[in-house]
């Protein structure tokens, strides 16, 4: 399955702030964005210049798609699924994005960061609904629970990450039972619930040229 496997770091730098692509390093001081504000490569201190609409439009679609971690087509995929729903399709890109079961795995605290969650998935560590689920896409319905493996119980990147992150307390579309590694999704969280920084209405005028 295609991956990004360039630096994180330097997207931070290239999108101009912190997307808490790497768990605990980024809320320390050895984070690169604290130390070099500015953009990566030769140029990068001297990139000074007005963005156009276009250029605006673009940033916001490169955020969002680094920040769930997914790559130019998918992303194009999930913009057409949000595009062919009722609604208003930035905040249903958002939603779908949101569903996906690496992003939950991320929220409910059992991994550090969206790429750990990914790996913690692929190597079947999680079940949906009792069954095992390897796909970090998949996307999950309300009502639909998260629990970790009985083998997998053990793992200390789990335990580790759940004392430091897990979001839950602010996420009231989720409910997490630390004690059974168990999480659920309540419901479809609705725009001002996601906890993401983003104008998504600027990827829906970017698509819609
Ligand atoms: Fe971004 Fe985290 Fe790297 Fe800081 S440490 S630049 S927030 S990925």
């Amino acid at each position: 399955m295609a991956r990004y496997r360039e630096a994180n770091c330097k997207l931070c730098r290239r999108e101009g702030e912190k997307l808490f692509l790497k768990g605990h390093r980024c809320m320390t001081d050895k984070c690169s964005y604290e130390r070099r504000t500015y953009a990566p490569g030769q140029h990068g201190q001297r990139m000074r210049y007005k963005i156009s609409d276009y250029g605006k439009q673009l940033r916001e679609k490169q955020k969002v798609r680094r920040i769930y971690g997914i790559l130019e087509r998918q992303f194009r995929n999930y913009f057409a699924r949000a595009e062919k729903r009722k609604g208003i399709t930035g905040e249903i890109l958002l939603q779908l994005l949101e569903c996906r079961l690496d992003n939950l795995v991320y929220r409910l605290g059992f991994a550090p960061s969206r790429k750990a969650a990914r790996q913690l998935v692929r190597h079947r560590h999680f079940l949906v609904n009792g069954r095992i689920v390897d796909i970090p896409s998949y996307q999950m319905m309300p009502n639909d629970v998260i629990k970790v493996r009985d083998n997998s119980k053990n793992l200390d990147i789990i335990h580790s990450s759940l004392k430091e992150f897990a979001q839950t307390d602010e996420i009231a579309w989720l409910r997490l039972n630390k004690a059974a590694l168990e999480g659920e999704l309540l419901e479809i969280p609705e725009r001002q619930n996601i906890p993401i920084s983003a104008n998504e209405q600027l990827i829906v005028e970017l698509y819609s040229k």
